[in-house]
């Protein structure tokens, strides 16, 4: 009796938990893929508003530093474009562990010769973001991805639903499950695609349409705002207004969008994102402040101190870089390391593995023109200050001395996320890291010290010895060093 009464509590309980499931993840794959956090029209959060952060963070995939809401936001995107590169229909979860595969597809024939490959030759077209591997099979090697609506040359067919396609030199198969005959209509999207505008080709623009009435004054912009060729949300954007920017204000529209001065074409953003008030009247840094940091004298020593205050020289770039023989997390990108470091972490994460913890690389070296644009991306969409206060500036990077690389866990989904440090994972690599010569670089309540949030994930080689003596000091890199 009290367990069919258990019962009839248990089934609600688990429809509701089901329901809720289905929705959150309903609206996790729906979600846009944006690429810049800029605001067109307040009414609609499809666009979050481009806000100053008050926390930094670091996100790896791009490898800059950025607030944490955009670190969310984007990793949400690394996770969703990972997870939207399909092969099996059937499935949801692509299985991507990247480069181990504890399988052992070392098996003397592959499937694509037991089970023979039909030539053809066709074209087809993707229906999703799908892994190419060098087998006939979801185990095999993942060598690359195409982009949803990629043109696909099918050369074999298999009788197992994967096909044989075109891909340089080398063997190279998909399943066939997410091919289609027909060009994929394209859909009109802004962010993805400036270039192209299937509703700019309409004879009349709506600032025609609507008709302009000319003004002039000076608004100033409440956040980082996307400058678009006609007055509407789906119209080509043509550029950006960091937050704060001044704006001359030359015509207004029925439908609250104003033209502004921008160049010599038209311009037009929305008015909802525009104020009287002159965000300059706060006491503001010059814009462009002429750095009062130091290059440092020694940019290939190992214990060289990068940090907001010490900088890398411009043409530095470390002796001797490798791609680390380690896991590399399916989001990995800048996978480089200083030979030294590179074999400390592979050290380390035998090491970790043998306690039974798998660890995965994320991101190492990064040029000082990889961040260099990076940073004045972020110039461009957010401003000088802010983009300052959460990117690393150009040498001002540890990810430049070819010693620090960014690793994550399966627990975070491979993220770059605090939560990294209280998973076994994270623990282990806190309560070990030093024994291979690396350090914490960023530990937690140190902000004021290192100039960054806490990063579980940032590891800084720095030999066995120095490392150790860090670690058992308790202090930051910084404080050891006596700065
Ligand atoms: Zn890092």
């Amino acid at each position: 009796m009290k367990n069919n009464k258990m019962n009839y509590l248990l089934i609600p309980i688990i429809i509701v938990f089901l329901a809720v499931g289905a929705i959150f993840t309903a609206q996790y794959l729906n979600s846009p893929v944006t690429d810049i956090s800029m605001a067109d029209v307040p009414e609609e959060n499809s666009t979050e508003p481009a806000s100053l952060p008050d926390s930094i963070g670091e996100i790896i995939n791009n490898g800059s530093r950025v607030p944490f809401g955009e670190v969310h936001r984007q990793l949400q995107e690394a996770v969703m474009i990972t997870s939207l590169q399909s092969e099996v229909p059937e499935t949801e979860e692509s299985d991507d562990e990247p480069d181990s595969d504890e399988n052992g597809d070392k098996e003397a024939t592959s499937v694509a010769e037991e089970l023979g490959v039909s030539e053809v030759s066709y074209i087809r077209y993707t229906t999703t973001a799908l892994n190419i591997r060098a087998d006939a099979t979801i185990e095999g090697e993942r060598i690359g991805v195409f982009s949803e609506g990629a043109e696909v040359h099918v050369i074999g067919e298999l009788s197992n639903d994967w096909v044989q396609v075109e891909y340089g030199d080398t063997d190279a198969f998909v399943h066939g499950g997410y091919l289609q005959e027909t060009v994929p209509a394209e859909e009109p999207s802004d962010e993805e695609d400036p270039e192209t505008d299937d509703t700019g080709e309409e004879a009349t623009s709506v600032a025609e349409e609507l008709g302009v009435s000319e003004v002039s004054y000076i608004r100033y912009t409440t956040t980082a705002l996307n400058i678009r060729a006609d007055a509407h949300i789906d119209a080509e954007r043509i550029g950006g207004f960091a937050e704060g920017a001044e704006v001359h204000v030359i015509g207004e529209l029925s439908n609250n969008w104003v033209q502004v001065e921008y160049g010599d074409t038209d311009a037009f953003v929305h008015g909802g994102y525009l104020t009287a008030t002159d965000p300059q009247a706060e006491p503001e840094p010059d814009p462009e402040p002429e750095e009062d940091t130091t290059v440092v004298s020694n940019p290939g020593a190992i214990d060289v101190l990068v940090n907001r205050d010490y900088r890398l020289p411009a043409d530095f770039t470390p002796p001797n870089l490798v791609e680390p023989n380690v896991r590399m997390s399916p989001n990995a990108n800048n996978r480089l390391l200083r030979s030294e470091a590179a074999s400390a972490l592979e050290s380390m994460f035998d090491g970790a593995e043998g306690d039974g913890v798998i660890l995965y690389a994320q991101s190492g070296y990064r040029s000082y023109s990889t961040q260099e644009t990076l940073f004045n991306n972020y110039v461009d969409s957010h401003g000088y200050e802010a983009a300052s206060r959460f990117s690393a500036k150009p040498g001002h990077s540890e990810h430049q001395t070819g010693l620090a690389m960014d690793v994550t866990s399966e627990s975070v989904n491979y993220r770059l996320t605090q939560d990294f440090g209280n998973t076994p994972e994270g623990q282990w690599v806190a309560a070990n890291a030093h024994r291979f010569g690396f350090i914490i670089r960023y530990p937690q309540n140190k902000e004021s010290v290192t100039g960054y949030i806490y990063e579980p994930w940032h590891l800084r080689y720095l030999g066995v010895d120095l490392a150790t003596a860090v670690y058992e000091s308790g202090l930051t890199y910084e404080e050891y060093l006596g700065y």
